[in-house]
């Protein structure tokens, strides 16, 4: 098992991703990790770090995103809040107006009060030098004196006391009115007071709120920025950008001939399944990547396929495996490969009557150079679930005809 398979392998079953790198190791050093990935030879170098790099970065900007959304929805909330004591101070101007104007009333109500007190009080204070005029000039005592009776006299003094009393009357009723009108005028004057102080209050709570606002704006565009700045990092990293930026597929072995295609053996050669193609040539002849990609598996064994491998490369929307049997040995290279690097030899270990290239190719549909590393990673399979004999289904993952795929013939002569 390849090395960094096994990790890839390990950490899968541990943690649930390919990580061999916390997620604070890359936040303190993402200057360096940004370094590292950046460039596709060292990327390829540490094809599991930079994997989980790559998780790393997507997952810190889907929590920016989702931290922008969180702002914005306090600021919603803080602009309900403002309409609200708009509303509600509006509200407030109306009382306060109301009260200026009753005040007003009041005032001008007081100002008649003491006018009609002061004529009173003038009218009074007139009765009275009447009054000592007569005392003076015995005038009051010969109006009195001039009663033609003792009953007369009598009548005559109540009527003066009753004038007087009258005017005092008056005039405590009207101080009175002056005394009430002026405690209605400072409830009225408090009242005003404590709106006025309310919407002081209110004033303030809108001015904190904006405020807020501006803060939350301030970290919402904060957030913003680290949202696009870990987009920009994942663009820079994008891990099929670097590995499948080959175009299409070449032959891993261009020289000798073709002795068998798919599906089945040569009459001359007695028939039955074949899942693949033959190329059959020299000992030692080297076997090329298609593509760029990665190398999954080398394996040996006794039988069948005899020391083989499986590299995985993706283009477009999919991703191909190739299943390479009977080399004679392996070429040493590293997790990944480049489209026309040597990885192998041809030869003839396994159930094999002469040197040649046994090749299988599987398409796996609209999965990702990472979901089949992942795949085979869980399951170890060199056939992908589709055994030796099926053909498979071409809507998840199937085998293709080598032969079909690079347009060739069975008993063609190869260039080489
Ligand atoms: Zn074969």
């Amino acid at each position: 098992m390849k090395k960094w398979l096994s990790k890839l392998l390990i950490m899968g079953i541990i943690v649930g991703m390919p990580v061999g790198v916390s997620a604070n190791d890359f936040s303190g050093n993402m200057a360096h990790y940004q370094e590292l990935c950046n460039r596709r030879s060292s990327f390829q170098a540490n094809l599991s770090t930079c994997t989980a790099f790559e998780n790393f970065l997507r997952s810190e900007r889907d929590a920016a995103r989702q931290a922008r959304v969180d702002i914005q929805g306090q600021i919603n909330q803080i602009n309900n809040d403002i309409t609200a004591l708009v509303n509600a101070i509006q509200q407030n101007e109306i009382l306060i107006e109301q009260k200026r104007q009753e005040i007003a009333q009041t005032e001008e109500q007081i100002r008649i009060t003491e006018q009609q007190i002061l004529e009173l009080e003038q009218e009074i204070a007139g009765r009275i030098a009447l009054a000592q005029e007569f005392h003076n000039d015995n005038m009051l005592i010969d109006f009195v004196m001039s009663a033609d009776s003792l009953e007369q006299f009598f009548i005559k003094m109540e009527g003066v006391q009753a004038i007087n009393r009258s005017n005092n009357q008056a005039v405590n009723d009207l101080n009175d009115l002056t005394l009430s009108l002026e405690q209605k005028r400072a409830t009225l004057q408090s009242e005003t007071i404590a709106l006025e102080q309310l919407q002081q209050q209110q004033n303030q709570m809108i001015i904190d709120l904006r405020s807020r606002e501006v803060q939350l704006f301030e970290q919402m565009q904060a957030e913003q920025r680290r949202q696009a700045q870990f987009n920009t990092n994942l663009q820079n990293i994008n891990i099929n950008d670097i590995i499948a930026s080959s175009n299409g597929l070449t032959i891993p072995v261009n020289t000798g001939w073709i002795s068998s295609i798919a599906w089945f053996y040569p009459a001359s050669f007695g028939g039955g399944w074949h899942p693949g193609l033959d190329i059959a040539a020299n000992t030692g002849t080297p076997i090329t990547s298609p593509a760029n990609g990665v190398l999954l598996m080398t394996g040996s064994v006794g039988g069948g396929y005899g020391n083989h491998m499986v590299t995985a490369h993706q283009i477009g929307n999919d991703t191909y495996t190739f299943l390479y049997g009977h080399l004679s040995r392996f070429a040493r290279v590293g997790d990944t490969i480049q489209q026309g690097q040597t990885i192998g030899f041809v030869g003839s270990t396994g159930f094999s009557t002469g040197p040649h290239l046994h090749l299988e190719i599987f398409r796996h549909r609209n999965q990702s150079l990472e979901q089949v590393i992942n795949t085979f990673a869980a399951n170890r399979d060199i056939w992908f679930g589709l055994g030796y004999t099926s053909r498979g289904n071409c809507a998840t993952v199937c085998r293709l005809a080598p032969h079909e795929t690079f347009g060739l013939r069975f008993g063609q002569r190869l260039p080489g």
